[in-house]
């Protein structure tokens, strides 16, 4: 971000750490300029003027002004939106929450994201507090969607390398994670079936308004997800870490199987 001047910010606040004596430095991602860097001063003394205004996931708007020396924004102001109080205090979400931030701020780093794509991060927020049992699919489709959006792999309708149209048989590059056609594979790739592809495609073209309430639980219509998608799909968030990003994700060690540990 090249603004240095006092600026409003609205976004969820990410993971934060501790910085000099009392103060913290927590990743924000905001909807204007993606992920930056706030100090909190004092933050991590008792009745600091913060409160628990800073806590994981909190929707925040923010009036900070920048360091030029340091890409650190101080905060002048805080505004709280939206609560998350009541939705961390389950281990569960908790988890989910850590290793959504930490993948969040690898991911998104300096990129803005969309409108459409924070307000589905804050509906999905709020849903997998709510039901535990459909936190995967959620987490996964908002992954997958940042894929796509950030543009670390390409369509699933055209060949990354030959740009022929892609038609069932489909293959996934070990190195970056891209969709390939059956001419272009090498014997490294990965053939993707047909159900993990029309699944992939289900939950890239998931919106908000296919989870459907009804009064006593949730259900989702139209889409399903295999033991064998979510596989495939973590090797694709892996690829992208690995070797497009070189990051490992310390949450990673949270999970098992594909599904996170309780
Ligand atoms: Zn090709």
């Amino acid at each position: 971000m090249s603004a240095y001047g006092k600026i409003k910010v609205r976004g969820f606040v990410l993971t934060g750490f501790p910085f000099g004596e009392s103060h913290k430095i927590y990743n924000f991602l905001s909807i204007e300029h993606g992920i930056i860097k706030i100090v909190a001063h004092g933050a991590r003394k008792v009745g600091g003027k913060f409160g628990s205004s800073l806590e994981l996931f909190n929707e925040l708007e923010l009036v900070i002004t920048g360091n030029k020396s340091t890409d650190l924004y101080n905060i002048s102001e805080v505004t709280l939106i939206l609560s998350s109080h009541n939705i961390r205090q389950k281990l569960y979400t908790l988890n989910w929450f850590y290793y959504l931030s930490e993948f969040v701020s690898s991911w998104v780093s300096t990129h803005s994201i969309s409108a459409n794509l924070y307000n589905y991060l804050r509906n999905i927020i709020f849903l997998i507090g709510e039901h535990s049992d459909i936190a995967l699919i959620c987490i996964r489709s908002f992954q997958l969607k940042l894929l796509f959006e950030l543009g670390f792999t390409t369509d699933i309708k055209h060949c990354a390398l030959c740009t022929s149209e892609l038609s069932n048989d489909i293959y996934l590059t070990k190195r970056h994670g891209l969709f390939i056609c059956n001419k272009c594979k090498s014997h490294n790739d990965i053939s993707l079936s047909n159900s993990t592809l029309s699944e992939i495609r289900s939950l890239l073209n998931l919106s908000f308004d296919d989870f459907i309430l009804d009064t006593n639980d949730i259900n989702i219509y139209n889409v399903s997800i295999s033991n064998e998608t979510i596989l495939i799909l973590s090797n694709i968030f892996s690829i992208i870490n690995y070797t497009v990003l070189d990051k490992k994700l310390k949450t990673d060690s949270l999970f098992y199987g594909g599904d996170i540990k309780i």
